[in-house]
């Protein structure tokens, strides 16, 4: 039996049903997937009623797993290939950024038609972000399959599908912060705390994490942080200020829009500040022109989950990991059931880890942390 987890309608509550699949069609692979994060952005469909999708929807979209069979004309993976599900595809060549060579700003992502279907009434269901992965097994454009290395845990991997590579992919890839330099990051949750990490690996001498629950900041330490303000007292740019003269690079990881304009008042002459947390509709950002942008020659820049390019930036991304120069073990901090994710979608927002993971086969579960 193949189960996922349903989210039927508006106001109902998700929950695992049984679900069939079709044959697999041309360019398509069917993955069992075996891990898969529970991230902010499966409550916002639920949160939003849907987001716009077509009930009933299939969750899940932050999946690894194994490759169980290829369709027609698909020739870069096999049966038994180790794979994250990425929610990325740039189209390469039908919008206007493939077509000039620059996929990182692709606004048009591969995709299947869903063939999963819900094994009750046969209704097709819509899967978030092209993936959901919170099931026994999937379909999904061949592209989407990334293939990963042997020797990365896939509990560790199916983060690279969203929340990893989203933070660290701000500092990497979208607003590629140079070696020697200095980066604010505000906000400790996984994304900001995978800021920290691509910050790191990018060579950042100075790397201060912002926050206002020290159990975060501490974890920021722990994971490539060279200074921590507490910014419960409401001068976080001051302390930023005092502590680096400004700041080079400063990436707003929270979803209030306050956190953007805190990250351009850190910013030092010709800095950068990076919107990488999803902020509410109907917010106005509120900063002098003149005074924080045109004097200070700070930009703005905003990224969609790290501008990667999933075959080319998550095999980096992994290798990093087995080398020791990204910590991706740190960041599940806990693993569940399957039939568990309706309550972790529950209790998201007041979670205290950094990552929860859905492991989809028997085996050794982690202990929360
Ligand atoms: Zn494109
Ligand atoms: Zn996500």
């Amino acid at each position: 039996m193949t189960r996922g987890v349903v989210f039927a309608e508006a106001g109902a509550r998700p929950a695992v049903e049984e679900i069939t699949l079709e044959p697999v069609g041309a360019g398509e692979v069917q993955v069992r997937v075996e891990a898969c994060g529970v991230c902010h952005t499966d409550l916002h469909v639920v949160e939003t009623g849907g987001w716009g999708m077509r009930f009933p929807i299939l969750l899940g979209h932050e999946g690894a797993g194994l490759v169980e069979e290829v369709g027609e004309g698909v020739s870069d993976l096999a049966p038994g290939d180790r794979v994250v599900i990425a929610w990325r595809a740039p189209c390469g060549d039908a919008c206007r950024a493939c077509r000039r060579g620059d996929q990182r700003r692709c606004s048009n992502n591969l995709r299947v038609r869903s063939r999963m279907h819900r094994a009750s009434d046969g209704a097709r269901l819509s899967p978030v972000l092209r993936c959901g992965a919170f099931a026994d097994r999937v379909i999904v454009h061949e592209a989407c399959a990334v293939k990963m290395p042997d020797a990365l845990p896939l509990e560790q991997a199916c983060l690279l599908a969203c929340g990893f590579s989203t933070g660290a992919g701000a500092a990497l890839w979208a607003t590629p912060v140079q070696a020697g330099s200095s980066v604010a990051v505000i906000g400790c949750g996984g994304v900001g705390l995978a800021v920290v990490q691509g910050a790191r690996l990018a060579g950042a001498t100075t790397i201060v994490a912002v926050d206002v629950l020290p159990a975060k900041l501490d974890l920021a330490l722990e994971l490539g942080a060279t200074h921590v303000v507490d910014a419960s007292g409401g001068d976080g740019i001051a302390r930023v200020r005092e502590l680096t003269d400004g700041v080079d690079y400063a990436f707003s990881a929270i979803t209030s829009v306050t956190g953007l304009a805190d990250a351009v008042r850190m910013c030092a002459y010709g800095g950068v500040a990076t919107l990488v947390g999803v902020p509410p509709s109907g917010r106005a950002l509120d900063l002098d022109v003149e005074r924080d942008l045109f004097g200070p020659k700070v930009s703005i820049a905003v990224t969609h989950g790290g501008d990667t390019v999933p075959h080319l930036d998550f095999p980096v991304l992994a290798q990093a990991a087995l080398d020791g120069r990204l910590d991706l073990d740190r960041f599940v901090t806990s693993t569940i059931a399957l039939e568990q994710v309706p309550d972790a979608l529950d209790e998201l927002s007041t979670q205290t880890g950094v990552r929860t993971v859905v492991r989809l086969r028997e085996g050794d579960r982690k202990e929360t942390r």
